[in-house]
């Protein structure tokens, strides 16, 4: 039973989304009906509703709720499409992304993360996400086209093999900069063989890192 406090928190959390841009009713409504207690570890639940990145297991962090609703906005998500997440980490994100697309692929590196976050789903009974563990610098080939990437680590540039498997018309969003810095948040969108790219602002993520951890 989620308490009165809690629902409290969740409603200033809401209006703070809309108050910093997050407009589309239907990202608004994600937001709203997502619990986010559910993502963290018990000591950190009292937090879940503040608009502030926590940490998860293997030093990664969840996404601050701001910057998942500015990435999913941004995105523009229709209710057919196939959506590629680089990062699952708690899965909190990609929970919000399968109420919007027709099928989610997301790839961690760490295989505690991808393990945690693959039982998650299923006792979500979730049935539109797919997980799997492995770099994903190098995409889902054997599942791409995509019609959305999201990268939610930074790469200090576009990582190609990620661009090849965008669909024509496709849109990509990732962080790009030093990861030591803040980096620049770029959507990027094919059309036919060019790409049009746009910043967004600032943000603070974990470095996107080559390679798989086996724990
Ligand atoms: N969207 C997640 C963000 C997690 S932090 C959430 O809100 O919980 C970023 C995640 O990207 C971490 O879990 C990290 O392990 C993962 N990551 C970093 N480099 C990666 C790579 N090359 N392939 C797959 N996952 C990667």
């Amino acid at each position: 039973m989620i308490k009165k406090s809690e629902i409290k928190k969740k409603i200033n959390l809401i209006l703070e989304l809309q108050n910093h841009g997050i407009d589309k009713a239907d990202v608004l409504k994600v937001m709203e009906e997502v619990d986010r207690q559910i993502f963290v570890e018990e000591s950190l639940r009292k937090k879940a509703y503040d608009n502030i990145a926590l940490p998860i297991d293997c030093g990664q962090t969840i996404s601050q709720p701001l910057v998942v609703a500015l990435m999913t906005q941004f995105l523009d998500i229709k209710k057919n499409m196939r959506v590629l997440e680089i990062g699952t980490g708690s899965g909190y994100q990609t929970f919000i992304l399968s109420k919007l697309a027709r099928f989610v692929y997301t790839v961690e590196r760490h295989k505690f993360l991808y393990i945690n976050a693959y039982n998650l789903f299923k006792k979500l009974m979730v049935t539109n996400i797919f997980c799997k563990h492995d770099d994903g610098g190098l995409g889902w080939k054997d599942q791409a086209p995509f019609d959305r990437i999201i990268v939610t680590a930074s790469a200090p540039e576009i990582p190609g093999k990620l661009v090849e498997q965008l669909s024509i018309n496709g849109k990509m969003i990732i962080p790009i900069g030093d990861q030591h810095n803040d980096q620049i948040l770029k959507s990027i969108s094919k059309n036919n063989e060019t790409l049009s790219i746009t910043d967004i602002g600032s943000v603070r993520f974990v470095p996107l890192l080559e390679g798989k951890e086996n724990k």
